[in-house]
């Protein structure tokens, strides 16, 4: 860690209706970094990366990565800059195979660079994938497809990942391998990940920095490792 923010989001409002569900966000993820968005059920973690992903329409506020403007441009722009989103409940598609699932992370990848190169690097990545290339997603254990998940948006290739609750669902062992993998994209790839988890203990043992959401804003924002030993503001805002 230690680097410049990659990604610098200020005030940031947004919501489905007349009410915002996110109101004046503001934190920061430092290159090479993870950063861990925790808090309650309805908390508005999902909303967030939404917003940064362009499927939410924030009413105020400033995201930028590397500089850039995320917030004006469309979807694909931001894919190009270098944003992928790996949504909840992965969005991987059961009835293609694993590698037209990877292929199809390729749809807005920058030019120049070969998309069977990007997906070979995947497989490098991740050996079970590979072994299971022509197999279709339905036939992938949870962790597996979670496993394509990330590797779909590598596909892209992003500097910065926003990871919804990639532990949904899984066993406790499997997101230990979950959570190792990504700690492995930051430390060996230079990845950046933003990452926003109901699984608090998990995320938080990964995480360089920890955002505490409660009710659409931010209650705290604090190295990750200080926040899991806050009994105090694990109990008001985490649940345990
Ligand atoms: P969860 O882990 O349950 O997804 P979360 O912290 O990710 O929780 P959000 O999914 O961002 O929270 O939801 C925040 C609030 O926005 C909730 O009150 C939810 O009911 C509301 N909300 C979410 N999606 C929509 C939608 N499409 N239309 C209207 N309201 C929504």
């Amino acid at each position: 860690g230690g680097g410049h923010p990659l990604l610098d989001v200020a005030g940031l409002t947004a919501g489905y209706g007349a009410s915002p569900v996110l109101r004046d966000v503001t934190l920061q993820v430092p290159a090479g970094d993870i950063v861990a968005v925790v808090g309650a059920n309805g908390a508005g973690k999902t909303t967030l990366l939404r917003a940064l992903s362009g499927l939410v329409r924030p009413t105020a506020g400033t995201a930028l990565l590397d500089g850039q403007d995320l917030l004006a441009a469309p979807v694909e722009q931001r894919v190009r800059a270098g944003l992928a989103h790996v949504p909840e409940g992965h969005g991987v598609i059961v009835e293609l195979t694993v590698d037209e699932n990877l292929r199809l992370g390729g749809l807005w990848r920058a030019g120049g660079r070969d998309l069977r190169a990007a997906v070979d690097e995947v497989y490098a990545l991740f050996e079970p994938l590979a072994r299971r290339a022509a197999s279709p997603g339905h036939q992938l254990s949870g962790g597996e497809r979670q496993m394509l998940a990330v590797g779909r948006a590598l596909v892209a290739g992003p500097r910065l990942l926003l990871l919804d609750e990639p532990s949904l669902g899984l066993a406790p062992r499997v997101v230990a391998d979950i959570m190792t993998m990504l700690r492995r994209l930051c430390d060996e790839r230079g990845l950046t990940i933003l990452l926003v988890e109901q699984n608090v203990r998990s995320a938080l043992s990964v995480a360089d920095h920890g955002v505490v959401l409660h009710l659409g804003q931010v209650v705290a924002t604090r190295p990750a490792r200080s926040l899991l030993h806050d009994d105090a503001l694990r109990h008001a805002y985490l649940g345990f």
